[in-house]
């Protein structure tokens, strides 16, 4: 029986779980937070559990049954608050390019280790778990990427991300007046759940012109069609918003915080179709809090540390089924593309039933890969529509601050690129410290690589320095590192 590790239980992991052992595998399925579901079934803990759950999230009786068929199931282990902080590739042959006579033999296959931490993420005493599968699906998601503005670093300025977690798994309301800006459709669920915890969203702005929105959606309605449970999901936001009476802007963005202590007040203004901000248009909107978010970014740690190719656009690259550049090594979900969760479900339960021994050509994957090219068409008219576009950096002043757990501010970052006539990302990491605090580049990764590349002659890095690789994922204490392996 092969054994297959899964690493992130949200849509795709859970699926992906459940796909192996219908396949007949051994599953590990593992979630560093401290229970299953991810980001789009993200809830309250069982030790005060709400019956307004199923209100507050679609798909949530398919939920509770995954996850109730996988507890019970005696050859799945479900390991909740366990945190993969390394994958160690000890065998560069294992790559699939690889002609067979370099490739590794059956036994050297189960190399791949995986060291894994299992505990509260602030407890003292955390077990240390390695595990050497037959085959790893990777499924670690992404988070929200929020784009630096003056005034960004005020208490008050949230990713829409950390506020709806917030909001779902804490019943917390961020504030009392909220400004919901950024782009894409998850500026909508955000406000929806705001609303659900007493926030009055003052109005949600997305940066995205009408004309860019309706070039990306509107083109060949009848493909969109076909994915009619993002419409009904889309409609249902959209009565909320209406029945609130939430203005939805377009062409819009924030492009100032104010405040001194916390956020009082935004400034808004019109952007053009490359989002640089229009003179004249700034309107100041009161708020106690706002929550921005433009776009998502993989988690690409662990991938990357598995030795895992990207494609051009920076997320994992797949084949058909599923499986990265390293054999035995599957993707899943948000890092192989921001596509929503019937995406994440579909990759899911093909990458499973592919690690346990399957093949994509199989016949009871035809649902799931249906509904694999059909949410690959609609994530495409997602970024049509509103992927970030570069003129953004026109709302940076000097001392907008970039790198917020270093406090490097972008003049620095441009003076120091400007400097050393360098588009190294390494260098330019030691000379300014940015990226190199608690959050290791998470939030200011991208940013710090966009204005680095600008300032170089080419409009690109010259190194193949990322802020994703990281031999160590996550913080951990050296008395847990000491401890002998289990
Ligand atoms: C903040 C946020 C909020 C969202 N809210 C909505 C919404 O309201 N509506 C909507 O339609 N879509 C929403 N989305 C998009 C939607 O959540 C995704 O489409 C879907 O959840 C993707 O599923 P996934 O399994 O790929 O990733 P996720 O659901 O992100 O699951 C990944 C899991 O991997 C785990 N993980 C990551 N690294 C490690 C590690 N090193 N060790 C152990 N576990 C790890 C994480 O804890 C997480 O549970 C949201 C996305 C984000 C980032």
């Amino acid at each position: 029986m092969a054994d297959v590790l899964v690493i992130g239980a949200g849509p795709a992991g859970l699926a992906a779980a459940r796909a192996a052992r219908t396949q007949g595998a051994l599953v590990t399925l593992l979630d560093a937070a401290d229970d299953v579901g991810g980001q789009y079934w993200r809830h309250l803990p069982d030790n005060r559990s709400s019956e307004r759950e199923r209100v507050l999230h679609h798909g949530w009786a398919a939920f509770t049954e995954l996850r109730r068929a996988l507890d019970r199931d005696d050859h799945c282990r479900v390991l909740r608050s366990a945190q993969v902080w390394a994958i160690e590739e000890t065998d560069a042959a294992r790559r699939k390019e690889a002609p067979p006579a370099q490739q590794a033999s059956e036994g050297e296959l189960r190399r791949t280790t995986v060291h894994i931490l299992v505990g509260p993420a602030d407890g003292a005493a955390r077990e240390r778990l390695t595990l050497k599968p037959d085959a790893i699906v990777v499924a670690t998601g992404a988070h929200d990427r929020t784009l630096p503005f003056p005034g960004w670093e005020l208490p008050g300025v949230f990713t829409a991300g950390a506020a709806q977690a917030l909001a779902k798994g804490e019943r917390v309301a961020v504030g009392e007046r909220v400004v919901v800006a950024g782009a894409g459709p998850f500026l909508l669920p955000v406000a929806a759940s705001l609303v659900q915890t007493g926030s009055a969203v003052v109005g949600v702005y997305e940066a995205s012109r009408s004309r860019t929105l309706a070039s990306g959606w509107l083109p060949r309605p009848w493909l969109l069609a076909r994915a009619g449970k993002k419409g009904v999901e889309l409609a249902g936001y959209v009565v909320r918003q209406v029945r609130h009476r939430i203005p939805y802007r377009t062409g819009t963005a924030v492009v100032r915080a104010h405040g001194t202590d916390r956020v009082t007040a935004v400034t808004i203004a019109s952007v053009d179709e490359q989002w640089r901000p229009v003179r004249g248009t700034e309107r100041r909107v009161a708020a106690d809090a706002v929550c921005v978010s433009h776009a998502f970014t993989p988690r690409l740690e662990l991938a990357l540390a598995a030795g895992c190719e990207l494609d051009d656009a920076g997320f994992v690259a797949v084949d058909a089924d599923q499986r990265t550049s390293v054999r035995d090594v599957y993707a899943a979900g948000e890092i192989t593309g921001i596509g929503g969760v019937e995406l994440a479900l579909a990759e899911g339960t093909i990458a499973g039933h592919c690690a346990a021994g399957g093949s994509a050509t199989d016949d009871v994957l035809r649902r799931p890969l249906r509904a694999r090219s059909i949410y690959q068409e609609f994530a495409q008219r997602m970024h049509a529509a509103h992927s970030v576009r570069p003129g953004w950096t026109g709302w940076l002043t000097d001392d907008t601050v970039v790198c917020r757990c270093e406090e490097v501010n972008c003049g620095a970052l441009r003076a120091a690129a400007a400097a050393t006539e360098s588009s190294s990302l390494r260098s330019l990491k030691l000379s300014t410290r940015a990226g190199l605090g608690i959050c290791q580049g998470r939030i200011c990764g991208r940013t710090v690589e966009k204005l680095l590349a600008d300032a170089g002659p080419h409009g690109r890095l010259r190194d193949d320095a990322r802020f994703d690789r990281r031999p160590i994922a996550f913080p951990l204490r050296l008395g847990e590192l000491a401890t002998d392996d289990q």
